[in-house]
């Protein structure tokens, strides 16, 4: 694998009550957090009053073992609880940070819905695998027998490492091109560290190499190589390349300076994390430090903006959404963390266009009301007229979803099927699309979704190809 760049720091303060005091060597604080975190989680686990209805292991799109693993936890048995937490999770304690678990498994969860308070899945989750790590039981891909097939995978996020793991223990031979330095996806250049620490994803990427896997980066597909000439060089292609088209705002003063789009803001803000020269950053354009700063959105790419900024000691962070809160898409966990940060949510209102003149002084917000319901079943915003004013502005970030790329003409390559939204049609169950031997899989299938569901196409797309490839079940259990 090309050398990666690694961070500077490790942190394992976010799940504490505290924070470090500079005069505890950073020593002393990980052992008292290892013994805080390890009470925490036997306490969670032994909350879990395994009902015999688990609501929780249906509502994780995994379907991971959850009452099994709390019961093991909750008795120490922690190594064993790491077997069966991997058994269907590639990544489990990136899942235990960053799924949003209201809406899964502990929104599901009968304690929860008794009112006695979910038990906290997610953090156990996490607990069980950092201490995996930890203790060593984390290993590299080594099959029993190597095969002389190969998957090629376009794009290193979730979905396509999430299915390079389970070829390499099938001993099929993986290449995974990538257009970015790094690999992880979304999880490296996307996700705010506070919320996924960098080393974590960085150790997940050194573990696939170290089980064979070659990471051709700075690769992009369609301009460094062609999509045919990686057709021809594997017995099979996954396509796992994410969305990456920032929808935009139109309307007066819509392309000034200081109006960027948040994949670049958060591209830059991980860059700086990773200890990369940002000029963007040293220069102001991409950072919020002194500035009055609205973020347009309700989503969770909003979230992570508003909180950046927050961190980068923006002046104000205010956040535009044109619904109430009732109607966010985004998750309440992380609107309620950032209201509990500073962040000022400013409910029903919509950007109509933006003041200054070559650069952004103000948006131009029309308020609104919630209407009939539309064809989704979510109450429609109406415009009220005459309530229009100025939030003022000097930096505005557009968080607005992604769609995905046109990848039939970006690789030249027509004859891939592709849905009206621009999604590549493909097989939920396998991710086969029409043409042989190509599959896809995560959210240029599915459009934005879920690191867990990239997680599941992914692991379903290999178990899929391995068969295909006909390889004895003992080799592929591996
Ligand atoms: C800001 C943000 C925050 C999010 N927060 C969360 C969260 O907290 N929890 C959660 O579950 N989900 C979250 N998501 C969604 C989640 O990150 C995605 O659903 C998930 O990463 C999708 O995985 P993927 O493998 O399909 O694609 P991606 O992670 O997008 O990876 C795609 C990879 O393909 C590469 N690529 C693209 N085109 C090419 C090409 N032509 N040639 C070579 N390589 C290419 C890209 O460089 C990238 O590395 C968030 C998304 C965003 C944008
Ligand atoms: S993978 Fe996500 S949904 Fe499933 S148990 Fe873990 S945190 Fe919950």
């Amino acid at each position: 694998m090309a050398k990666q760049p690694m961070l500077k720091f490790v942190s394992v303060e976010r799940d504490m009550p505290v924070k470090r005091d500079a005069s505890v060597r950073k020593e002393d604080f990980n052992e008292i957090y290892a013994e805080f975190a390890k009470a925490k989680a036997e306490e969670q686990s032994s909350r879990c009053s395994q009902c015999g209805v688990p609501y929780c292991q249906s509502h994780c799109p995994l379907h991971n073992n959850i009452p099994d693993w709390l019961r093991l936890t909750a008795t120490g048995r922690l190594e064993e609880a790491y077997a069966v937490s991997q058994a269907t999770n590639t990544f489990p304690e990136i899942c235990g940070r960053i799924c949003p678990q209201d809406r899964l498994c502990e929104g599901n969860c009968v304690i929860e819905q008794s009112g006695h308070g979910t038990v906290t899945i997610g953090s156990v989750e996490k607990y069980i695998t950092d201490t995996a790590w930890e203790k060593g039981w984390v290993k590299p891909a080594s099959p029993s027998q190597e095969r002389t097939e190969s998957v090629g995978i376009i794009g290193a996020g979730p979905g396509g490492l999430a299915a390079a793991d389970r070829l390499r223990r099938a001993g099929i031979q993986v290449t995974i091109y990538d257009r970015y330095d790094r690999a992880g996806g979304l999880l490296t250049y996307g996700i705010p560290g506070f919320k996924l620490e960098k080393e974590v994803v960085m150790r997940r990427n050194q573990l696939l190499a170290d089980g064979g896997v070659t990471f051709k980066m700075n690769c992009e597909v369609g301009k460094d190589i062609s999509f045919a000439d990686i057709r021809a060089a594997h017995n099979a292609v996954i396509i796992a390349t994410g969305v990456y088209k920032s929808r935009d705002l139109q309307g007066p003063g819509a392309g000034a300076k200081g109006i960027v789009k948040a994949i670049d803001y958060l591209t830059a803000s991980n860059r700086q994390d990773f200890g990369d020269s940002v000029p963007e950053i040293e220069s102001g354009e991409l950072n919020a430090e002194g500035k009055k700063v609205v973020v347009i959105g309700g989503g969770d790419t909003a979230m992570d903006c508003v909180r950046t900024a927050i961190r980068q000691g923006a002046d104000s962070v205010k956040c535009l959404y044109r619904r109430d809160k009732a109607n966010m898409p985004g998750s309440q966990r992380e609107t309620q963390n950032a209201e509990e940060e500073g962040v000022e949510f400013v409910w029903l209102s919509a950007p109509k266009g933006f003041t200054g003149g070559d650069t952004v002084e103000g948006v131009m917000v029309q308020k609104m009301r919630l209407g009939q319901p539309d064809a989704s079943g979510r109450q429609s915003p109406e415009v009220i007229e005459g309530a229009d004013y100025v939030e003022k502005a000097d930096l505005v970030i557009k968080a607005l979803g992604f769609s995905p790329e046109d990848l039939p003409t970006l690789w030249d390559a027509p004859e891939l099927e592709v849905t009206r939204w621009g999604t590549v049609k493909a097989q939920f169950t396998t991710g086969a699309t029409d043409l042989e031997g190509v599959y896809a899989v995560g959210d240029i299938v599915r459009g934005a979704s879920l690191v867990v569901w990239a997680i599941k196409d992914g692991r379903d797309c290999a178990d899929a190809i391995v068969e295909k490839l006909g390889v004895p079940t003992a080799v592929a259990a591996e």
